[in-house]
């Protein structure tokens, strides 16, 4: 690499670590850095694929390459950029990338002209999506590891950042956290129902109480209903208990209905006695 080619390199690293800090900090509370991160983000993707395409010919970095007496000064755009490696191979970059890269220029454009009203979670959703395609066209197109120069204090905002899973389980944990806060477990109430519980289905404290959901609770992070953790009572005699703790009873009609039953009401209590 020459050393143009190592500088965009550094300064992409150095962008994309400041746009995962900044997210963070977002994160942390500080809606404000999200614009920041916004502008250091789209600064890392536009020196990333300019390094991409310098890595092809140190000479493909400048505007006119085949002038007699090249202008260092001037330098592609990143839709050069684009423009080069969809011609290159076309569709190589997706119509999908595309559009976020389009909606990249349009919010750093309007960050750059005070016009920015941000919708938080737009933002949150779209740099992650936006992310991960940057992450996988590099992988699938170039030798570059980003996760092995990313400094150690952005690294597990990276990893958050780059895995789906681990965004959107982020968000549930996120989301779940809100709603404890905002629903605290009444001690002195006997009917209190907790307001989180740990999910049965995927194993995450994502549960919470949810009035269109017919158990009451729902997981934020996977849809689950059920679980044998989930406070229930019986039909019969209206004990508190869990739905683990309750044995489903067909009642005999011709709608197949059933009635959840504690282990006094199914008979088990006295089936175990007379064992
Ligand atoms: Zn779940
Ligand atoms: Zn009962």
């Amino acid at each position: 690499m020459t050393t143009h080619q190592l500088d965009l390199l550094e300064n992409a690293i150095d962008s994309l670590a400041e746009a995962l800090l900044k997210y963070e900090a977002g994160e942390d509370g500080d809606a404000k850095a999200y614009k920041f991160a916004v502008l250091h983000m789209a600064h890392f993707i536009e020196l990333i694929f300019k390094h991409h395409i310098a890595d092809k010919h140190p000479l493909l970095i400048y505007k006119d390459p085949f002038s007699p007496k090249v202008d260092k000064n001037k330098t592609i755009t990143l839709w050069d950029a684009i423009n080069f490696i969809n011609n290159e191979s076309s569709g190589t970059i997706s119509t999908g990338l595309r559009t976020d890269l389009d909606w990249l220029k349009r919010l750093r454009n309007e960050i750059e002209h005070h016009k920015f009203t941000m919708q938080v979670p737009d933002v949150r959703t779209t740099i992650g999506r936006l992310f991960r395609s940057v992450l996988e066209f590099l992988e699938e197109h170039t030798e570059l590891d980003i996760e092995a120069l990313v400094p150690a204090p952005a690294l597990a905002t990276f990893k958050v950042l780059s895995d789906e899973y681990a965004f959107q389980l982020n968000d549930a944990l996120r989301e779940a956290d809100e709603y404890e806060r905002a629903n605290p477990f009444d001690h002195k109430d006997p009917d209190a129902r907790p307001s989180r519980l740990t999910c049965d289905n995927c194993g995450n404290e994502t549960m919470i109480q949810d009035e269109s959901s017919s158990s009451g609770y729902k997981c934020l992070f996977c849809d689950n209903e059920d679980g044998d953790n989930l406070p229930a009572n019986c039909d019969i005699c209206g004990v508190s208990t869990t739905q683990g703790e309750l044995d489903a009873w067909c009642i005999d009609d011709d709608e197949g209905r059933y009635e959840m039953r504690c282990y006094y009401c199914s008979g088990r209590y006295h089936a175990d006695k007379d064992d």
